[in-house]
């Protein structure tokens, strides 16, 4: 498999390891911390405060307070466009330093979080800033003598649980449209990646973001994820994340205040590749869909069907390029794939990979880990696999992929829809029928035709079926962040009856 690179550059300095609350950084109620680790090599990098419900509880006391008597929600929406434009700028300013922690801390390429992850969040903050002051409602023509308009008020505190695979992401996909509709939020940040959110409060309170409208508190999802989907005055809860975890959020919300969530959560998502493809190009896409960010990605184009008449071809690229792949140090240019990001994921992986064989499935290529310390695993392709196994049914959420031949177009459409996921999909053809016909046959909230992991701000994204309801990205994650309130008056001053 390529070359294995050992760990070439040590920790980067790391500033806040406390809880961001009401503006400030401070330690636990508790005084508990608790270890954040490089995956690199399985060691400590630094303890982090460790946030509980009671901690929960402050960060709330601070958000309710900034929002029922503080200026962010009251002030114009340009002026809270302007504060977040200042973050995306302060954001831009930091790439080295704020690429570096993600790297550390979750495993992802340095040159990716610099050129992609970092400036993306910047991107995101821009893209909700010039919606802040757009939002308004519409007028209505009533009967019975009446007349009357809506407004678009923000829902009130927000609490964002996010997931480690994309630290910065998920932290702006979630905080940007919140912060643009007039929110205050507690952010709780996935256990294993705590310290960029940490630096992005820090840069918040830089940008003039008032204290108590962006609180950051690190902790565990049993512990401080649950406090948060089961409070009382939260007002909405968005998150993405796992299934399981998915299902006890939306319980914890109906048990408490009936707090509307919005569930971004897994995949198992199809690629389909057809015989008129350029094979190069269906190679390229196919095997980044799939191993980008070592797998660890949501929308992983991990079920791969080919249609049969260039089956063969495309299975060679392909493991070729799983050969070529260099796993190793994620600060090294040279490296293409890094660590998984912590050793629950890594023999998660593994596991899955046995089971796959177990259960009769081909490993062409990888399937073993990499170097003698650190969360390194080879790229792996299995053939010979169908909807029925394991490994192509369940979101192994590393870098697995399932790849399967394919006759007709209707076959392929059918197996592509047999899965409980419906979070993303692709297509690669030169035809335009087959391309409009199965992009609206896939079930899916994202179908990508000739590309793969297209995403950008202005693309609405979330899932059909199990992966889940509401959409991040574009506007329609502006409108998870308001309510429409109606306002209704007699048209003459005079009694209504
Ligand atoms: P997870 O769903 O357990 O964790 C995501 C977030 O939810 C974290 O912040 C975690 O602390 C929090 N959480 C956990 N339990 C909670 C609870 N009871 N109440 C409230 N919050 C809680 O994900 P994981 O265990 O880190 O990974 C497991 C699997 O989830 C992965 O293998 C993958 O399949 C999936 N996953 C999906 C995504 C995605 O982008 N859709 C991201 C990460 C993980």
């Amino acid at each position: 498999m390529g070359s294995h690179c050992e760990s070439s550059v040590k920790i980067p300095p790391i500033k806040f390891t406390k809880l961001f609350i009401n503006g400030n950084f401070v330690d636990s109620i508790s005084g508990k911390t608790f270890d954040t680790i490089d995956p690199r090599t399985g060691e400590v990098i630094t303890k982090v405060s460790l946030g509980d419900r009671e901690d929960v509880d402050l960060a709330v006391k601070a958000a309710r307070h900034a929002f029922d008597y503080g200026p962010w929600p009251r002030m114009s929406g340009s002026e809270r466009g302007r504060m977040m434009m200042k973050l995306a700028d302060l954001i831009e300013e930091n790439v080295e330093e704020i690429a570096a922690l993600d790297a550390v801390n979750g495993g992802k390429l340095f040159t990716l979080c610099k050129a992609i992850d970092i400036p993306g969040a910047a991107r995101t903050l821009r893209y909700y800033a010039g919606a802040a002051d757009k939002i308004h409602g519409t007028v209505l023509k009533m009967s019975k003598g009446l007349q009357g308009y809506t407004l678009r008020e923000p829902i009130g505190v927000v609490g964002s649980i996010i997931p480690w695979n994309f630290p910065t992401t998920m932290f702006f996909m979630k905080a940007a449209p919140a912060l643009a509709a007039g929110c205050t939020l507690v952010v709780k940040p996935a256990e294993q990646t705590p310290l960029s959110a940490l630096y992005y409060a820090h840069l918040a309170k830089l940008a003039g973001i008032p204290d108590g409208v962006l609180n950051v508190v690190n902790g565990f999802g049993e512990t401080a994820g649950a406090a948060i989907s089961a409070h009382m005055d939260i007002d909405k809860v968005t998150f993405t994340g796992s299934t399981e975890v998915g299902r006890k959020i939306m319980a914890a919300a109906a048990a408490s205040n009936l707090k509307p969530v919005s569930l971004e959560l897994g995949g198992k998502s199809p690629l389909l590749i057809f015989d008129d493809a350029d094979i190069d190009q269906a190679a390229d896409i196919a095997f980044r869909g799939m191993f980008y960010n070592k797998g660890e990605i949501c929308v992983a184009s991990s079920r791969v069907y080919v249609q049969e008449g260039i089956y063969e071809k495309l299975v060679k690229k392909l493991v070729e390029k799983a050969k070529a792949t260099v796993v190793g140090d994620p600060f090294d240019p040279q490296v293409n794939q890094g660590p998984q990001t912590d050793k629950k994921q890594f023999e998660k992986i593994l596991s899955y990979i046995e089971h796959g064989k177990r259960e009769g499935a081909t490993l062409l290529t990888g399937g073993k880990h990499v170097g003698q310390k650190g969360y390194y695993i080879e790229p792996t392709i299995f053939t010979d696999v169908n909807e029925d196994m394991i490994i192509t049914k369940e979101e192994i959420f590393g870098p697995v992929m399932s790849l399967m031949k394919f006759k007709t177009m209707e076959e392929a459409i059918k197996r592509a829809n047999n899965t409980t996921y419906g979070l993303a999909s692709g297509i690669i053809t030169k035809n335009l029928n087959v391309a409009n016909t199965v992009s609206r046959s896939i079930r899916a909230g994202v179908v990508w035709i000739n590309c793969y992991t297209a995403f950008d701000v202005d693309c609405p994204y979330g899932g059909y079926k199990m992966s889940g309801f509401g959409r991040d990205f574009g506007l329609d994650a502006l409108n998870q962040y308001l309510q429409i309130k109606s306002v209704v008056t007699p048209i003459h001053d005079s009694p209504w009856h």
